[in-house]
């Protein structure tokens, strides 16, 4: 008779935005006529850039023609992407990352989660409190996090990192030594970020701690302040511990097409053994490559018409930003976030839960945002809202909060 995977049974309840679809969908079948506004889950709402269009159709005809047809992508993706990642996210900013440094993937979601697969289960995980829930979750489904305890809504072997107001949203390091961090920066969903000589001194600790930093920049494209850095490597040290996760979901509106890359430097070694090297075989048995024509569309991100467009978009989104920012600021609330990342993290008010305010703003003023809670034990009494919705809806959506 066969078992299953008994770490599944322990992790609680669905993923957060399936429980926040099922509130909306309830509310929406007894008030037909609501209009409600999504301001919750982290999904663009732009189209696609028509350079980056180009390239994709172009590629489908390439598809089309027994000459120009590619069938399976090279194990570590084609070279003209990565060349065009080396050169323009990593070169530009002064930093060396070789193009066999970098692996392409389908999205940071499968990398942020399937990363886990490379490490011993008596590691012992630090995770920023709260974050992105697929670190903690992909490392519960392992076995890795311990017991879930409900009351605290915490697991037992985890480190939590809190991020929240009263330390400013930097993280103190912590008092138990963990194995491998994790750190999404700009963060979501606080939408705050660390400064190049905080993020140094994370750098230096996993260096003299021998741990491993996990990096997920997925939100890089939406750093405004000169002194944020945009890739872990820009801290001295950082190719020997850290391995850093990037998405085309978020500066180019990938979501739907689907596209991201790894890089796992050479130098970093775990006694002799070369992560580098594991990660390349797992890719190599578990992975058939992004699709060509995706390909192309990421390498059309990097030219110099795809490069002003997105950052038009970006410019769009960010704008939202600060509607919600300065909207919040003036009723009154306590606002985070939202000048180098697309996410706006407050306070919730009057002592509400996160699901409290939640079941507040969705029936009151039918606007659908994302409890805090749902990121961790430290995200209870926040709340987020993205700036991903259209300009329209987000305007409309903070005069009725404000209102
Ligand atoms: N990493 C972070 C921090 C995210 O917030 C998200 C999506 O919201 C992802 C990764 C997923 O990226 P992708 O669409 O490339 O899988």
């Amino acid at each position: 008779m066969y078992t299953v995977n008994s770490s599944y049974s322990k992790i609680p309840g669905s993923y957060l935005f399936s429980d926040i679809a099922k509130k909306i969908s309830a509310f929406t079948e007894e008030n037909p006529d609501a209009d409600v506004i999504r301001l919750g889950i982290g999904d663009v709402t732009q189209p696609i850039a028509p350079t980056i269009i180009a390239a994709m159709h172009k590629a489908v005809d390439e598809m089309g023609d027994a000459a120009t047809f590619h069938g399976y992508a090279p194990d570590l993706g084609y070279e003209f992407l990565r060349k065009a990642i080396s050169e323009s996210d990593y070169r530009k900013r002064g930093v060396d990352i070789d193009i066999d440094e970098i692996f392409i993937s389908d999205g940071a979601k499968s990398d942020s989660g399937n990363i886990q697969e490379l490490f011993g289960m008596e590691n012992i995980i630090a995770v920023t409190d709260p974050v992105y829930p697929v670190y903690v979750d992909s490392n519960a489904m392992s076995g890795r996090c311990g017991n879930y305890i409900k009351s605290e809504q915490r697991w037992s072997d985890i480190v939590y990192l809190p991020t929240t107001a009263e330390n400013n949203f930097v993280p103190e390091l912590p008092q138990k030594t963990p194995d491998i961090i994790y750190l999404c920066l700009p963060n979501n969903p606080t939408g705050t970020t660390l400064k190049k000589d905080q993020l140094q001194e994370w750098v230096d600790y996993a260096i003299r701690k021998n741990a491993l930093i996990i990096y997920d920049a997925a939100y890089e494209a939406y750093i405004s302040d000169d002194d944020v850095p945009h890739s872990i490597y820009e801290c001295t040290g950082a190719k020997s511990c850290a391995i850093e996760i990037r998405s085309f979901s978020k500066n180019a509106g990938f979501t739907g097409v689907r596209l991201g890359f790894t890089v796992v430097p050479k130098e970093i070694k775990c006694g002799k053994t070369s992560l580098h090297d594991m990660w390349a075989r797992r890719h190599d048995t578990k992975f058939n490559g992004a699709p060509y024509i995706i390909q192309r569309a990421g390498e059309a991100v990097y030219s110099e018409s795809g490069q002003r467009e997105i950052k038009e978009q970006i410019a769009y989104y960010m704008k939202n930003a600060s509607v919600i920012r300065e909207g919040l600021t003036k009723a009154g609330y306590d606002v985070y976030g939202g000048i180098n990342a697309p996410y706006i993290w407050l306070k919730t008010p009057d002592r509400m839960t996160s699901w409290e305010f939640f079941d507040y703003l969705l029936k009151e003023k039918n606007i659908v945002g994302t409890p805090g809670s749902g990121f961790g034990p430290s995200g209870e009494g926040y709340f987020r809202l993205t700036a991903f919705g259209t300009f329209e809806n987000t305007k409309k959506a903070i005069e009725r909060i404000v209102g």
